[in-house]
């Protein structure tokens, strides 16, 4: 494909930026293509500077479930942005906010917005260190919760082993109080709190996992990591950053009917501006500055404009009946269209699907948590990839990242790609 612009722009930027990129995986590092450079985007359509038009299921990466430039969310960013754009100084849209995320995640009785779902994870990890007085946390393989040190630790796919860092930078004092378990397996989280329990602060979890593609919890899994955490007092944290208001409009926490103590949200809770919010019981979250001793701070917390773009989003969701099930619905139809068409060309793949994520393994067999990830064929992924790229339609250029649907994607968009699908399946 001639991506003639993108590709000088993609020179230039790497003069200046790592990989040319604000963010690794944007680079398409082992897709042997270059990045387009978007111009703009409408909808659930994607523009390159090279003039392409994509039907979009990246959705920056999850958060816009509205489709891109709403003209409710735009309005209300254009007035407010004329109201200037960050006072570092309590405003009313910080409690509307609050006040809506409330209503469909009661769980979070008192919350605090941050400015990216990496804050927040690392902010609910040292409220729940500060809380319990433990150290050691428990995470799982191949979930992704954000960039802080004591989360880039993967012990390996396997058996729980301490943490050794995943990432250069992060010192083996900070890993060695991660302790990473294959997910789903709840024998092994029983097995670590009946070694050392007392000494756990917390487990963070993605309730439905997104980030080693898409990965739905087995049926005994989150209740199981309920009552282990409550039998030892640590705390159950949800990292719903990426399946909120997507699985359910309550979130994974009102699908699997389990309430955590804490809970991070981010992605659509801005509206596609830098936002995230952490929260959870009230005795837990007063431990937090000013109102406790658990320090938390950041200048840009809570902006205006970022309050207004998840105030506008969320208005909508909860606004439009039946809001989730139809966007599930639409999910569906793309996903048994995939299904079919690989069928058809006798392609071995696995669909997931969890309200509005889903995903696709190029697998014989069904994928439970990140070794059976590592082990689909990344082969097949690269060129299904590049050929539905080719085809006009924007997908994550690894199989380990979730699709989005968004509420403007019509009839026509899901055809065209199960079309393209088709064409991709048969060339394989
Ligand atoms: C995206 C994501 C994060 C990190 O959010 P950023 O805003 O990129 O820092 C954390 N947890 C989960 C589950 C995510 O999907």
């Amino acid at each position: 494909m001639e991506l003639q612009k993108s590709g000088a722009a993609f020179v230039r930027a790497k003069k200046f930026l790592p990989g040319g990129v604000s963010s690794p995986v944007r680079s398409y590092a082992g897709m042997d293509c270059n990045p387009p450079f978007i111009s703009h985007a409408k909808g659930s359509k994607i523009f390159d500077i090279d003039g392409n038009e994509y039907v979009d299921y990246v959705g920056s990466w999850g958060p816009m479930i509205l489709g891109h430039a709403h003209p409710k969310v735009v309005a209300a960013l254009q007035k407010a942005v004329e109201r200037g754009t960050s006072y570092g100084a309590p405003t009313e849209s910080e409690t509307q906010l609050a006040e809506l995320v409330q209503k469909i995640y009661p769980s979070m009785e008192v919350m605090r917005p941050v400015n990216s779902g990496t804050e927040a994870t690392m902010s609910a990890l040292r409220v729940a260190r500060g809380f319990t007085g433990r150290d050691k946390i428990i995470k799982f393989v191949g979930c992704y919760h954000g960039h802080a040190d004591s989360l880039l630790v993967n012990a390996g796919s396997g058996a729980a082993t301490f943490g050794t860092p995943s990432s250069p930078g992060v010192t083996k004092g900070t890993a060695a109080d991660t302790i990473a378990l294959p997910y789903n397996d709840i024998d092994a989280v029983k097995k670590i709190f009946d070694e050392c329990g007392e000494q756990i602060a917390a487990v963070i979890v993605e309730p439905v996992a997104g980030n080693m593609g898409l990965v739905p919890p087995v049926e005994n899994f989150l209740p199981g990591l309920r009552d282990v955490t409550k039998k030892f007092g640590a705390l159950l944290i949800f990292d719903e950053v990426m399946c909120g208001f997507r699985v359910a409009l309550g979130g994974a926490q009102e699908k699997y009917k389990i309430v955590p103590d804490l809970t991070c949200l981010g992605k659509i809770v801005g509206g596609g501006l830098p936002c995230a919010i952490y929260g959870g019981k009230e005795k837990i979250m007063r431990n937090v500055s000013p109102d406790g001793k658990v320090y938390q701070a950041g200048t840009l917390s809570g902006n205006p404009l970022a309050m207004t773009a998840g105030i506008e989003t969320l208005k909508i969701l909860i606004d439009t009946p039946d809001f989730t099930k139809k966007l599930s619905e639409k999910t569906s139809a793309l996903v048994e269209g995939i299904k079919s068409a690989a069928k058809n060309s006798g392609v071995e793949i696995q669909t997931q699907q969890a309200g509005s994520m889903f995903g696709i393994f190029f697998s014989p067999v069904e994928v439970t948590n990140y070794e059976e990830s590592v082990a689909a064929n990344q082969e097949l992924f690269k060129k299904y990839f590049l050929s539905m790229l080719e085809q006009k339609i924007y997908l994550a250029p690894s199989q380990f990242e979730t699709l989005f649907m968004s509420a403007a994607h019509t009839d026509g968009d899901i055809q065209k790609t199960i079309d393209a699908a088709k064409k991709s399946f048969a060339a394989l």
